[in-house]
């Protein structure tokens, strides 16, 4: 599904990611791990397409179709989803009129009103979102927990097939939490969307068990493993690992 070969991006002068590697089968979910200004954020927006950065090498291949050179419309439209560290507010944009573009968009139908209710109804269960407040404002005065289930909304909507998640958990309380990893889950083994997840917190994968977890340091993966390894950085710290197990690059 995904695959990324040698991939390297910076902004300016700086270059921030360093040749990265990395290979997301259909339906996986694998997660970055890492310390602050390592450049998760910064690959994240990379696959997305974003112009802030420039890359330097490398190429990124979505159902081995070669995607490194197409803008964030085009990677959008050929099923690529990021669900923002920090997503916009947009006060006088309703929230009902939103999705319901959205969707038809990506289907390229033109749902109704009361079709678009039908198709909303299930969504909104496993989301726990009360239908009232698809009349307010994108994001407008949403808490971080309203937040993360709207941006899983847009998710669960637009059937990607490589979803991106950029601390999604982060300032979300632990029924929120459940509520997202619930839906992770939901989407990756119905729809075989992959996942590509940044997060610092372990209770988040407690609740969606990756397939595979990375470490990134210093804008490279530096180790690959499975669960056991979240356990590891938990005892251990990233200096640790660090130290410890010298850089091996594919
Ligand atoms: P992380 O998400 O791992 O905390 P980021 O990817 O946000 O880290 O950032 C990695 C490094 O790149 C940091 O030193 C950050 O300051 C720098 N950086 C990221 N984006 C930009 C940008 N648009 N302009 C300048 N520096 C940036
Ligand atoms: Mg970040």
């Amino acid at each position: 599904m995904l695959s990324i070969k040698d991939l390297k991006a910076s902004v300016g002068e700086k270059e921030i990611l360093k040749g990265i590697n990395l290979d997301i089968p259909k339906g996986e979910v694998h997660v970055i791990m890492g310390p602050n200004g390592v450049g998760k954020s910064t690959l994240a927006h990379v696959l997305m397409g974003s112009k802030a950065y420039q890359l330097s090498n490398g190429h990124i291949y979505l159902d081995s179709e070669d995607i490194s050179q197409l803008d964030t419309a085009e990677r959008a439209k050929k099923g690529v989803f990021l669900a923002f560290q920090y997503p916009v507010a947009v006060p006088g944009l309703r929230l009902s009129e939103y999705l319901r573009n959205l969707y038809n968009i990506r289907h390229e139908k033109q749902l109704s009103v009361s079709e678009f209710r039908k198709v909303l109804k299930d969504k909104l269960q496993l989301l726990e979102i009360d239908r009232v407040t698809l009349q307010r404002y994108l994001n407008d005065g949403f808490s971080g927990g309203e937040m993360k289930r709207f941006e899983m909304l847009q998710l669960l909507l637009l059937e990607p097939k490589l979803a991106i998640l950029d601390e999604i958990d982060s300032g979300v309380d632990v029924d929120a939490q459940k509520i997202v990893a619930n839906c992770i889950n939901h989407v990756a083994k119905e729809n075989k969307t992959s996942f590509l997840i940044v997060t610092h917190y372990q209770r988040l994968l407690s609740f969606i068990k990756p397939d595979k977890v990375h470490v990134v340091l210093d804008g490279i993966i530096h180790r690959s493993g499975d669960m056991s390894l979240v356990d590891e950085l938990e005892r251990k710290g990233y200096d640790h690992i660090r130290q410890n197990h010298p850089t091996v690059t594919l």
